[in-house]
Formats: C-alpha cells, sequence, structure tokens
C-alpha cells in the first residue's frame, strides 16, 4: 500500500510541477518513491525473496552492477549492447551468464524442434552414417541427402568426405556453416531483411531430409531433450510440422505414427531424467496456403489432437510474418477449435504499424492462448487490456528478434515496456540451434541485462522462471510435479550461490 501512496503522490506531483527543486530533501524522496514504484510495478516487483535469496540476490547484483560498470568503460566487449554474434564470447566470461546458466528456468514455451539442437552436435553426431550424402537441390542449396532424388548436382558421401579431408576439424566447420546463422560480421546481412530470412529459412531445408530418416529423427530429438536438460529446463512446448517419416525398411511413417514416436522418446528420456517433466507438441504449420489446405491442416489437427489430447496440445502457423498470408485469410477454417485443444499463434513479428502487426488482434479474436513475439505490441494499446486480463501469455524470443533483424541493440527491445508494465511474459529462444545458442541462458541473460532495467535483480529472473511454469499447459497433476521440482531445485541454485566453491 505504501508504494502505492508514494506513487500516486509522485505522480501528482510529476503533473502539477507544485514541488520546488530547492525543497532538496522532499525533492529526493519524491525521486526514490517514483523509482520504487516503477520497479514494484514492473515484472518480478511483488517477489518476496527470502532471507538466502537476499543473499543470493547481493551476490548475482554484484556480478551485474561489476559487468555494467566494465561496459561503460569498455563499451566494445560490453555484450549486452552488442549483436549475440560478436557478444556471445563476452557473455560466456561473464559470471551472471554463469549463474543464469545454473538457474532452474522452468519451462521451454517457444521452440521449434527443428531449431533447437546446437548444430556443432548435428555435424559431430548426425552426419557420421555411411548412408548419408550431400548435394546441391534446384536452387543450389546444399542439401543433405540418403538418396539422389532431387539432387541438381553431384552426391558427395559425407563419410568418404570427412576422411579424406586433410583436417577434420575444419571439413566439419564448413559442414556446420550451412546449418548456423553465426559468422563474424551480422551487420552486413542486416539491410537486406530478404537476405536474413532466406538464410534463414534454407538452413531448414538442409536439413529437411536429415530429420526425415527415423534414426536420425530420434537421435536428434534425444539430444534436445538432452539440451533442455543441461540449461536446467524441465519442461517444454515444442512447435513441431510431424511430417512423415521414413525407416530402414523404406515403410512411412504417418503423422499420427511421429507424434507417437516423438512421445515415446519423450517417456524413454522421463524414465531415465525423473525431474523431466515432460514435452508437448504444438502442431505447426507454413502460414502460407490456401483455404482447402488450411482446412486440411486443421482436419489433421483435429485428428491428432483427439488422439493424444494431453500431448498434441495445440495448433500455430509459422514462417516469415509480413510476406505470409494474414491469419484473417483462414477465420473460417480456424473458428472451430475442440475446446480442449489451444492456439499458440505467432503474431506481430513485425517492425511494421497498421499491417501484419493486426494479426495480434486475430489471434486473440481466436482466443489464443499465447502470442509468439507480439514484437509490435507496445504500438496497440487496444490489445493490452485485453492481454492483461486474459492472461495471454507473451512469448519473447530477444536473441531470434536480433538476429532475423528486427532490433538491433536488445537494450531498445520493445519488450522493456511488457516488462515496466508487468505484462504476462515469458522469455524463450525460438530456434538457438540456429544461431549458436544453447536452451535458454542466452535469452535470459540479454533479457536481464538488456531488456530489463539495470537494477533488476533476482526477483525479475525468478519472476521469468515462474511465468513459464504458470503460463505452460499443464494437467494438475503435472502442476503440481513442475512446482515441487522447480521449488527444490530453486532451493538447490540458492545454496550453492551462497556455497563459497560456487
Ligand atoms: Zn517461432
Amino acid at each position: 500500500m505504501m508504494w502505492f501512496l508514494g506513487a500516486l503522490v509522485a505522480s501528482v506531483v510529476l503533473l502539477t510541477g507544485s514541488l520546488q527543486a530547492a525543497d532538496l530533501p522532499a525533492y529526493e524522496t519524491l525521486r526514490e518513491q517514483i523509482m520504487e514504484a516503477e520497479r514494484v510495478a514492473s515484472l518480478g516487483g511483488n517477489i518476496w525473496l527470502s532471507s538466502d535469496e537476499e543473499k543470493a540476490n547481493s551476490i548475482l547484483m554484484n556480478a551485474k552492477r561489476a559487468e555494467i560498470a566494465e561496459g561503460l568503460k569498455t563499451p566494445e566487449k560490453y555484450a549486452p549492447a552488442m549483436h549475440f554474434f560478436q557478444g556471445r564470447q563476452y557473455v560466456r566470461q561473464s559470471e551472471v551468464f554463469r549463474m543464469i546458466q545454473k538457474m532452474p528456468k522452468g519451462a521451454f514455451l517457444h521452440g521449434h524442434n527443428t531449431g533447437m539442437v546446437t548444430s556443432r552436435w548435428i555435424i559431430q553426431n548426425l552426419t557420421t552414417t555411411n548412408n548419408l550424402y550431400t548435394c546441391r537441390n534446384v536452387d543450389g542449396l546444399l542439401v543433405f541427402t540418403y538418396d539422389q532424388s532431387g539432387c541438381h548436382s553431384e552426391v558427395q558421401n559425407v563419410c568418404t568426405e570427412r576422411i579424406n579431408a586433410e583436417d577434420r576439424g575444419k571439413y566439419e566447420r564448413q559442414l556446420e556453416k550451412h546449418i548456423n546463422m553465426h559468422g563474424p560480421r551480422p551487420e552486413a546481412l542486416l539491410p537486406n531483411r530478404k537476405k536474413i530470412w532466406e538464410r534463414f529459412e534454407n538452413i531448414f531445408t538442409t536439413v529437411d531430409r536429415l530429420y526425415k530418416y527415423r534414426p536420425t529423427y530420434c537421435a536428434y530429438h534425444k539430444r534436445m531433450l538432452e539440451e533442455l536438460c543441461e540449461d536446467n529446463i524441465i519442461y517444454a512446448e515444442i512447435r513441431a510440422s510431424l511430417s512423415p517419416l521414413y525407416d530402414d525398411n523404406n515403410r512411412t511413417l504417418s503423422t499420427l505414427e511421429v507424434a507417437n514416436e516423438l512421445e515415446r522418446i519423450v517417456e524413454e528420456f522421463k524414465a531415465k531424467h525423473h525431474d523431466f517433466i515432460g514435452v508437448k507438441v504444438i502442431y505447426a504449420k507454413r502460414n502460407r496456403a490456401s483455404e482447402e489446405e488450411m482446412l486440411r491442416r486443421i482436419t489433421t489437427f483435429k485428428q491428432l489432437h483427439h488422439a493424444k489430447p494431453n500431448f498434441v496440445i495445440g495448433f500455430d502457423l509459422i514462417g516469415q510474418e509480413d510476406t505470409g498470408d494474414p491469419l484473417n485469410r483462414y477465420i473460417n477454417q480456424l473458428s472451430d477449435l475442440p475446446s480442449t485443444a489451444n492456439y499458440f499463434f505467432h503474431a506481430g513479428e513485425t517492425n511494421w504499424n497498421g499491417r501484419t502487426d493486426w494479426n495480434m488482434m486475430d489471434a486473440i479474436l481466436l482466443n489464443t492462448k499465447r502470442i509468439g513475439h507480439a514484437f509490435a505490441l507496445p504500438k496497440h494499446p487496444q490489445l493490452w487490456s485485453t492481454i492483461k486480463k486474459r492472461n495471454i501469455a507473451i512469448e519473447v524470443n530477444p536473441i531470434s528478434n536480433q538476429v532475423l533483424g528486427f532490433v538491433w541493440d536488445l537494450r531498445n527491445h520493445p519488450a522493456s515496456f511488457l516488462i515496466a508494465e508487468n505484462f504476462p511474459i515469458v522469455i524463450s529462444a525460438d530456434d538457438p540451434g540456429v544461431w549458436g545458442a544453447k536452451g535458454l541462458s542466452y535469452d535470459f541473460y540479454y533479457a536481464f541485462m538488456a531488456l530489463a532495467p539495470a537494477e533488476a535483480d533476482l526477483r525479475f529472473l525468478k519472476q521469468l522462471a515462474l511465468n513459464s511454469i504458470k503460463y505452460a499447459v499443464l494437467t494438475s497433476d503435472e502442476r503440481r510435479k513442475i512446482n515441487r521440482v522447480f521449488q527444490r531445485k530453486w532451493q538447490e541454485f540458492i545454496a550453492n550461490v551462497l556455497n563459497p566453491k560456487f
């Protein structure tokens, strides 16, 4: 209540300007009240910390303040103000980042399965089978393939090339460049948004057939789960297309069989990792299609959801939003969703104002459970109150927005406004494997150091983790379990930070 009165007094004074600057003690008090009111109203402002958490918070904040102070002296090494491709080397040296890596982060709610695993691991582990080749497709793009169909150049056996290479490491790094956007000069790409998106989408074409082979698909997803655990994530909802797979007997697995396969992999993993709560699927298809095609997709989704209501939980449309079809083209096809299913639309992933960004309005009118990105949300005050009232979580993906060219300096990310206004947001990573990140830690680091105020502290990070659980789609049993596991892991984390050997 006190903070509220303070804020009220402060805002009245700001409006009327009735305080004389000469009245210094009162002036200072008011400044503090205004700052305190902002702090309390922002994301994490209502979190209460135990005495151990307060101690851990001091350690965290000492590291954060030291990093900011150092950044003022050597801005050329201050990662939060740099592009991720140039800043990553400094993030890795950061004490704050080290703490965030160790912190339990709850749930990963916005990720595309085929973009989530680190590219180095993929090259070193999934390209070693004898039957794998590379060739150029009709657009001259390098693709992995197990046969020669669709090749418009000579095929090269990857194993033979690797053996014949003078320097195996160099050969693998070259290969990795085809599936990772990371490069030393991101600014060269930035003036041309079309090029960025082409390069991004080409990566998924390059690996498309690699993952359609059942054994590779399984190995890939097992690794995805391991990488989530390594980053202290205990649950995920992933966007996946569940496209048909084929196996060694040349048998084709249907979409439903692929869903079964994925669920089996998750269950096997859970049996060995008791603290891992699980993975659910948001069936995601391209945002360009005829009305008939869209109807087929939504029908397939309904069948999948009917067969596996607690595994295939929702539907989404993906792809570059500015060049895709607007959501309102499909209102007829999308208006009839089973009551147990949800939409999780990508919407407002744009720099436009008054065009593509209206997708956010349509997503809300279609009763979306969460919105992917909503990068343009601050421009639409009519949507704010509905989002808050209906608790529609915004899935913010800072590094993705930067790499895909929506914002250069993440301190200018529009989610700073959402944080100040305590919107229901979660931080996620979209396709971390495609740009050299891993799990959620890098995005949490940028959210903490660039998007949030300088003095945002452990309360902010804890609130982000709690939000990720709050806005996940869980049964009451799963929710009880995830809360229990998270509380325990959080206490272990705090004890760890307080341990002198940390
Ligand atoms: Zn996405």
